[in-house]
């Protein structure tokens, strides 16, 4: 079977076939880094990670471009550092540190190239002198603005016309604006915002055109897959569609826009305002990072998705039976010419990742692998259901350590974790740092990690 998959341009299922044979782009867009990472964030880096891991399986690593940007200039960036009066590089740089922390612990593969916008200002520039040129975009008060009427294809991405867009467009708009549907690509900065010297004065990129011009730089005009949450198509995927066929008419943006699901919270949409907001950093305190993974391969990635209790019980307990079913044959040797996923699993994931297929046919390989008593069958079971597993980013760790460091054969629970805790907190505020850094200590020997912020002190286990 050939890759599959739902394109929401053409809104069907499309097979895939790149545009320079046997070479793959791919770009997903990346966090606008202010603050942790939440798990709504987690499901275009797991979903995209299981995509990129098919295509390296079909293409081989070296023939996938895999792009996903970080965003270190931004309004919200900008905001933070100026209430906390320090620089954005006191915001960006620690908040890129976790992220990566936080995505190695969902064992998501780094991409090929991670590009930050604060790097590629010149090449943002051009594409507006282009934009310019070719009466798409137009210069108000140093301000560079699209115009979207200029473009005939505006709103196909989101399928929507001109006049729909306008019509959910806020009364309240700003004045140097042809048409209210209109978007920024460079805004003037002030001597308290950082900012770039541009011939329309000193200033700074919209977030739109950064990722046009980041794409372009690092895959080409025409890009084979374009990746994000649904949330993305508009106005971000629509307005980067717009700017890059505008400025570069003679090539398709994007052959294949895949677009994931949205993720709430019990059944809520996720907001800092309703308190329910989860980081990847709160979810990785109670469960190991194959569990989230496992969570959110366990729906199909467009559809939507909860995250509440009764399904991350399920998934930690799905992941400790896959790994209790390896723990029998933990010390069977694989034959290199075993080491290959199973057809059934194949064709699930090349069938628009189809990951709820995928993992029924894993969970029946570890279940006859606990029943198989012959050594040959036992051998082959075994490889196929870790190479399998792999493909989702599965089964990586090593057998004996995921029991070491599973939680559940641990002799401390959760309870003594507080009561260690709150102890030490009384020594800190005590000024007994012996005390406080000898129970630390100890909760580091039953291999759990304290992070302490001005919110108080968090634990996680160790991966
Ligand atoms: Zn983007």
């Amino acid at each position: 079977m050939t890759l599959n998959l739902y394109n929401t341009l053409t809104r069907k299922k499309e097979p895939f076939e790149p545009l320079r044979k046997g070479k793959v782009g791919m770009y997903v867009c990346g966090p606008t880094v202010y603050d942790l990472a939440h798990i709504g964030n987690a499901r275009p880096i797991i979903v995209f990670d299981v995509l990129y891991r098919i295509l390296i399986r079909s293409y081989g690593i070296e023939n996938v471009q895999y792009v996903r940007n970080i965003t270190d200039i931004d309004d919200k960036i900008n905001n933070a550092a100026l209430e906390k009066g320090i620089s954005i590089d006191k915001i960006t740089e620690p908040t890129i540190e976790a992220f990566h922390q936080d995505i190695s612990e969902l064992n998501a593969l780094p991409p090929t190239i991670e590009p930050r916008a604060t790097d590629n200002v010149s090449e943002m520039i051009q594409l507006i002198q282009e934009l310019i040129k070719r009466n798409h975009a137009y210069e108000v008060n140093g301000h560079v603005i699209f115009d979207v009427q200029s473009d005939p294809k505006y709103g196909s991405l989101s399928g929507q016309n001109l006049e729909q867009i306008l019509s959910g467009v806020r009364v309240e708009v700003a004045s140097y604006k042809r048409s209210p549907a209109d978007f920024v690509l460079w805004k003037p900065s002030d001597k308290n915002l950082p900012g770039w010297d541009s011939p329309w004065g000193r200033g700074r990129p919209g977030w739109h055109i950064e990722c046009s011009a980041m794409s372009r730089k690092h895959i080409g005009d025409c890009i084979d897959i374009h990746g994000g949450g649904l949330d993305l198509i508009f106005p971000h995927h629509e307005n980067e569609r717009a700017q890059s066929e505008c400025s570069f008419p003679e090539s398709r943006f994007v052959r294949y826009w895949i677009h994931n699901g949205y993720l709430t919270v019990n059944g809520e949409k996720m907001s800092k305002s309703l308190g329910n907001f989860v980081t990847i950093r709160d979810a990785l305190c109670n469960l190991p990072g194959e569990a989230v993974r496992l969570f959110i391969l366990g729906s199909h990635y467009r559809a939507p998705i909860d995250w509440n209790e009764r399904q991350l019980d399920q998934a930690r307990s799905s992941i400790n039976r896959l790994y209790t079913s390896l723990r029998n044959v933990k010390d069977l040797n694989v034959h290199e010419s075993y080491q290959i996923p199973s057809d059934i699993v194949i064709d699930a994931l090349e069938d628009d990742l189809n990951t709820p297929a995928a993992l029924t046919e894993i969970y029946r390989l570890a279940s006859l692998l606990n029943k198989e008593s012959s050594c040959d069958k036992l051998e082959r079971l075994k490889g196929a259901l870790i190479s399998s597993a792999q493909l989702l980013g599965l089964l990586d760790q090593d057998i004996n350590s995921w029991f070491l460091d599973s939680k559940e054969t641990k002799n401390i629970s959760t309870d003594e974790i507080d009561t260690l805790i709150l102890k030490r907190n009384k020594a800190r505020k005590d000024r007994d740092f012996e005390e406080a850094d000898h129970i630390r200590g100890i909760l580091d020997e039953k291999g759990i990690i304290l992070e302490d912020s001005e919110h108080g002190t968090k634990w996680r286990w160790k991966r």
